[in-house]
């Protein structure tokens, strides 16, 4: 597999089978610790990266399909997190894996890309 690249800080990370499903996290800030973005493969810590700014994505929800918003739907309810916030994580991974936001859906509703809840 090719390796991804993270949409937060450009790092490349090497990406294998074995690793599959991805699970993409996003910890929100806690006292001193920044908001952090971080790739899971089959339980294992790929990578970890400060968030820059805040995640306070606009977007306007019409634009998707109605894939994209039932995907975002599970993945609110996977990461426990606000449907807007659901939609900026899906962002973050079609910037990442470098597809669209109907693929990362697709990818969502088949469940081979999971969120988790921040921990
Ligand atoms: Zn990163």
């Amino acid at each position: 597999m090719d390796p991804i690249t993270c949409g937060y800080c450009g790092s490349r990370v090497g990406v294998t089978a074995s690793d599959l499903p991805l699970s993409f996290r996003q910890d929100p800030a806690a006292g001193p610790r920044k908001p952090q973005f971080v790739i899971v493969g089959s339980g294992l810590l790929l990578h970890q990266c400060v968030i820059p700014g805040d995640d306070g994505v606009m977007v306007d929800p019409l634009t998707y399909s109605k894939a994209v918003h039932q995907a975002q739907g599970m993945v609110a309810t996977q990461a426990g997190c606000s449907m807007s916030h659901a939609l900026a994580l899906m962002m973050n991974t079609a910037d990442t894996t470098d597809t669209s936001m109907d693929e990362v859906a697709e990818e969502i509703r088949a469940h081979r890309v999971t969120y988790d809840a921040p921990s």
